[in-house]
């Protein structure tokens, strides 16, 4: 068994990773947390590009642990702001994390731009460093539009506001099943799926 290790705190991305390895067949890796491991300084993000803090998470964390580790890094990139907030959509009111106030100022922002205009794209990079420091990096996009009330109580982030292209419901309003089929991040860690089969073999 390799074991790989996910550079996140978040059990929902530790959850979401290993079931997309059951359901596409991918035995032999088994996916561990940043709370398994001990302890290392976590630099800040300060990438200009979602493949760079992606990189940079995943390569820290390889560095200090000698195991494979995967890392991600996602945002929201909204056209009629030219891809902002991006890479920093987690502080984009100022402050990191607050998840409620980047939301109420991103509506503040587009309460002009009218209907035909307001389409954006959940994006999700994803990393995996070997120790060796060979790297894979690639990168789940998923359209969609910035309505102008939140809708929905599932996800986080933005999820109330979005509503993905071909769909009536806001992604806070899918179940999460629904929302790993088709979001930025279930794409991008398909992606990385053969370099995972790789390693597994
Ligand atoms: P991070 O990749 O965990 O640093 O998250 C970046 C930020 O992007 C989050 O704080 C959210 O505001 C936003 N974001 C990323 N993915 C999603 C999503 O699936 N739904 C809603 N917001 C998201």
């Amino acid at each position: 068994m390799t074991r790989v290790l996910l550079a996140t705190r978040n059990q929902k991305k530790l959850v979401e990773l290993r079931r997309i390895l059951v359901a596409e067949g991918v035995t032999g890796v088994e996916v561990i947390g940043l709370a398994d491991v001990p302890e290392f300084p976590e630099a800040p993000e300060t990438g200009a590009t979602f493949e760079e803090n992606a990189v940079a998470k995943a390569a820290d964390a390889a560095k200090a642990t000698g195991l494979p580790a995967i890392a991600d890094d996602s945002g929201i990139a909204v056209d009629a702001l030219n891809g902002m907030p991006g890479v920093l959509s987690a502080r984009w009111s100022g402050k990191h994390g607050d998840d409620q106030a980047n939301l109420d100022l991103l509506l503040g922002q587009l309460e002009d731009v009218p209907d035909e205009r307001r389409g954006a794209a959940f994006v999700s990079a994803s990393a995996l460093v070997l120790p060796d420091g060979a790297e894979t990096v690639v990168r789940g996009e998923w359209r969609g539009t910035v309505i102008r009330e939140e809708r929905g109580a599932n996800g986080f982030g933005y999820d109330p506001i979005f509503v993905p292209e071909g769909e009536t419901r806001t992604s806070a309003e899918l179940s999460p099943e629904e929302k790993d089929a088709d979001s930025h991040r279930g794409r991008a860690l398909r992606l990385l799926l053969p370099a995972l089969r790789e390693l597994a073999e």
